[in-house]
């Protein structure tokens, strides 16, 4: 895309730079003129009262046959020969995508020694898998599985590309889409379909997670999203048939420009809040670092693990590690119990897939009772104790 202005039109009237939230466009000598920082949104091009400003978009994005573009795809990753969760729960979006637009969900993965597993994947809504298989692809290189993907996608062209917003995904998936010449929306916390144009609606937080911004891509396709785990559930919807295309790949390290020298496998922490069937999360109501025992205990007591919003992680109340959110992990066990947080959209989005939410705080207007299924108004210092007690008597009695 490019964008220009016509310094003979232009009246220096300045409308341009009201639309700018960049500061992408200043005067210069009697016109206006676009800057470094411009991002090519396109608001001064709105703006403009004259007609002065043009946003071109490249030709060859306006000539995709869209009509060609068929299925929905999860690219699944896969570590130490175990597939990755979040595969299984894009699947379970992919499956509800792909019933709207009527059309076949597959699960794709470049790896060896997956053929026992490829099947089961019926028990999770897909209908079919394209599997890759060459000894290199037991472990990840970016290069060779854009070479790949970008091989296998422009041949059967699926209409929608699901990816794990995963260390893994977040680098190949930019470079699958530049390849492609195809747009790609990172991070999506929701994701629908407009059925009358079959466009994805990709929804992910933006503006430091202020405002949710909803993203299409209109002219090209496929339609690319990461996902972080945690935001979608995998499906239960058994498949009859599953179709099974493997596809053997003679590769050596020499397809790559980078060389796997060894694995090392991270150091697993006590702290697992992804996996956890229960956590009790506190923030800044919760008063201080002392104030956080009461929270721990009410955990204990539930074999909970503890959370926190970022403002108690900030002020040193609870580890980094444990923090829920935008920027910290996202969750969706069983039980949720927020203590004395607020609910700002930036901890929301980290734990609003969760079974049941209990939230305790004394402003009754907080935004997390929109969430709660629970709602407890009261000062939490009153009520943790309490629930603590009873639980431990429940439990002194099974
Ligand atoms: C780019 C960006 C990323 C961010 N990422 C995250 C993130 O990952 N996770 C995250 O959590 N935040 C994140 N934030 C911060 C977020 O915007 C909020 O500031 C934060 O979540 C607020 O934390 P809180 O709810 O603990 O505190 P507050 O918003 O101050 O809320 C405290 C709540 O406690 C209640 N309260 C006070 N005393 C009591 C009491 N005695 N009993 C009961 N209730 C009481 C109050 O009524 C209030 O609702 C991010 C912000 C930005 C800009």
């Amino acid at each position: 895309m490019s964008i220009n202005i016509d310094s003979e039109l232009c009246t220096v009237c300045e409308s341009c730079i009201a639309a700018c939230l960049y500061g992408g466009v200043e005067i210069i000598e009697n016109s206006a003129v676009i800057t470094p920082d411009c991002n090519l949104c396109g608001a001064c091009v709105d703006a403009c009262p004259v007609d002065a400003i043009t946003l071109k978009r490249a030709d060859h994005v306006e000539q995709v046959d869209k009509s060609q573009y068929k299925g929905v795809w999860v690219i699944a990753e896969h570590f130490g020969g175990e597939i990755h969760k979040v595969a299984y729960q894009l699947l379970g979006k992919g499956r509800e995508l792909a019933d709207i637009l009527k059309t076949d969900l597959t699960i794709v993965i470049l790896g060896i020694n997956f053929d026992k597993i490829l099947s089961g994947f019926s028990n999770y809504g897909a209908d079919q898998v394209i599997y890759i298989e060459s000894k290199i692809l037991k472990h990840y290189y970016s290069d060779i599985y854009v070479n790949i993907l970008f091989d296998l996608i422009t041949e059967r062209k699926p209409e929608i590309i699901l990816i794990g917003a995963t260390p893994t995904g977040r680098d190949f998936a930019p470079r699958l889409a530049k390849r492609l010449n195809t747009g790609l929306t990172a991070d999506c916390t929701g994701l629908e379909i407009e059925e009358e144009t079959r466009n994805l609606r990709q929804t992910r937080p933006t503006f430091g997670g202020n405002l949710m911004a909803t993203i299409l891509t209109p002219l090209s396709r496929p339609q690319m999203a990461t996902v972080r785990p945690g935001i979608f559930k995998a499906s239960n919807e058994t498949k009859k048939k599953i179709k099974i295309i493997k596809i053997e790949r003679d590769l050596n390290e020499t397809d790559s420009v980078t060389k796997v020298l060894k694995v090392i496998k991270k150091q697993k922490t006590k702290i697992n809040l992804e996996d956890a069937a229960i956590i009790v999360s506190g923030g800044r109501g919760v008063g201080s670092k002392e104030g956080f025992k009461i929270i721990k205990e009410l955990a204990d007591a539930l074999g909970a693990e503890l959370g926190g919003s970022r403002v108690s992680v900030e002020l040193n109340w609870v580890d980094h590690d444990r923090q829920v959110g935008q920027t910290g992990k996202t969750v969706s066990p069983k039980l949720y119990i927020a203590c004395g947080i607020s609910g700002a959209i930036q901890h929301s989005v980290g734990m609003q897939n969760s079974e049941i939410i209990v939230a305790i705080n004394r402003d009754k207007s907080a935004p997390i009772f929109n969430l709660a299924h629970y709602c407890l108004v009261g000062d939490l210092h009153e009520i943790v104790p309490i629930l603590t007690k009873e639980i431990r008597r429940i439990k002194s009695e099974d």
